[in-house]
């Protein structure tokens, strides 16, 4: 089973409590106006990446990772392959999951696998961008969104502690944005 994967980053203080590894899967239908990541809507193959390498590479990595985020295009989109990467995740680690959707909470309930993917999640960001909400701090994109915390793993203030933005400087030279944008796209 593989995942359609726009990006990974292995570490991140920007998307979620502490120090985060983040996967932004590739794909979305809900086409929110002013969407901040656009070239994540597509379908098309971008990198599909095995489940159990995906999973295994992040359980190698958790002694330096708090948690992982997921973030999109659309998760729920692979809600078969999320699962059972989260599954993997849940099972073999104490790494926390931050799961981003445009789909609200009551959307992913109805989805047949959505109480299952919501089981394996500590907290959801959940509900279409809209840009006439738009907000500059905490992990929502705008006002609507709702952050849910699913267990008892986080307090509000840590989430709501999330820094807006980072740049991350690699070895190779090469520059990485990540976070909500600062003010809307489009
Ligand atoms: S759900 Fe997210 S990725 Fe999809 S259109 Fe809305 S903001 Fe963009």
């Amino acid at each position: 089973m593989t995942l359609n994967v726009h990006a990974f980053l292995p570490r991140s203080q920007a998307n979620g409590p502490g120090v985060r590894a983040v996967v932004w899967v590739q794909g979305c239908s809900l086409r929110c106006p002013g969407c901040f990541n656009p070239e994540t809507h597509s379908h098309a193959p971008r990198e599909l990446v095995a489940v159990t390498a995906l999973a295994e590479r992040l359980l190698a990595d958790v002694a330096h990772l708090e948690g992982v985020s997921i973030s999109g295009g659309e998760p729920l989109e692979q809600a078969e392959a999320l699962l059972a990467l989260l599954r993997r995740l849940r099972a073999g680690s104490s790494l926390s999951v931050l799961l981003f959707s445009g789909h609200t909470l009551a959307e992913i309930e109805a989805h047949p696998l959505g109480p299952a993917i919501l089981a394996c999640t500590d907290v959801l960001v959940a509900g279409r961008y809209d840009p006439g909400q738009h907000l500059g701090h905490g992990l929502r994109g705008s006002a609507n969104q709702r952050v849910h915390l699913l267990s008892d793993r986080y307090r509000p203030e840590e989430v709501d502690d999330t820094p807006v933005a980072e740049v991350i400087l690699g070895t190779d030279g090469s520059i990485t944005a990540s976070g909500i944008a600062a003010f809307p796209v489009g």
